[in-house]
């Protein structure tokens, strides 16, 4: 018999992630304890553990972010190996974590997004890149269009996250908390957020495999907006941040992937 003392477990949340879909935990074994993560997200979970151990040694020495993937079970993180068997063990962990690699260093700068609405439909940026409406340091794209206008997936990809039980719009930042989305994972490790969807908008559902091109939802005006439009982003997570990057749009028939440009038109011809 192991004489363990279990310190106090805490959980940080600081994601959408729903807390029965992520969970770290430990099993015994004849050497110690295996700690273990259950990762049931269509997207792969990064996890920052911070363990509190004493007469025990990690397998994993000092590192402390783990990266979990998509839809696994007792996924194996570190070996706790017990030093001293005559004396007593403890052993607790806080945890952080959050979609998405931490680790992920590249990815697609090249890819050549599609619009994100019908083919033959023109719509206006009215705000681009570090726009100054409500972009600032940000590369995010607005597309003014009527509510209930048809979005079509910019990428391949997983539905990883969908809200769109919000109606409420106010044009500050208090009502990005209404915020409707879809949010898709890209193969590339990246994700797409489509946001301001109309109530219950979303055709789409968490684990379903998306082609690029194909119809998700309806825009809206809901959440922090000042009228209809769709807000378009592609960024990387890391635990405890995101980071929006540029990207490349594929606008006409044969034309090389191009940045859009604030106060444009654009519209999708294939
Ligand atoms: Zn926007």
């Amino acid at each position: 018999m192991k004489q363990l003392f279990l310190w106090v477990v805490f959980l940080m949340v600081c994601s959408g992630i729903a807390q029965e879909n992520f969970k770290i935990y430990y099993q015994e074994t004849a050497d110690g304890f295996l700690v273990v993560a259950d990762n049931k997200e269509y997207a792969p979970v990064s996890a920052e553990l911070n363990l509190k151990i004493a007469n025990l040694t990690s397998s994993q020495g000092d590192k402390k972010i783990f990266v979990i993937p998509a839809q696994s079970k007792a996924y194996p993180i570190t070996e706790l190996t017990v030093i001293d068997r005559k004396k007593p063990i403890k052993f607790g962990f806080a945890t952080t974590y959050n979609f998405g690699d931490h680790e992920l260093k590249t990815y697609d700068q090249d890819y050549a997004y599609n619009l994100p609405f019908g083919t033959g439909e023109t719509f206006w940026l009215t705000q681009g890149y570090n726009g100054s409406i409500s972009h600032a340091n940000e590369y995010a794209l607005d597309f003014k269009m009527p509510i209930g206008t048809k979005i079509y997936a910019a990428r391949e990809g997983i539905v990883v996250d969908v809200e769109e039980s919000f109606s409420k719009r106010c044009t500050d930042q208090s009502c990005a908390k209404y915020n409707n989305y879809i949010t898709i994972y890209h193969p590339d490790g990246t994700f797409a957020e489509y946001t301001h969807i109309k109530k219950g908008g979303a055709k789409v559902e968490v684990g379903d495999a998306i082609s690029k091109g194909q119809f998700i939802g309806y825009s809206g005006d809901v959440g922090w907006a000042t009228g209809p439009h769709l807000h378009f982003i592609v960024y990387t997570q890391q635990i405890k941040s995101m980071k929006t990057i540029p990207t490349k749009f594929r606008i006409g028939e044969g034309k090389e992937a191009v940045q859009l440009q604030e106060k444009e038109q654009y519209t999708r011809a294939y």
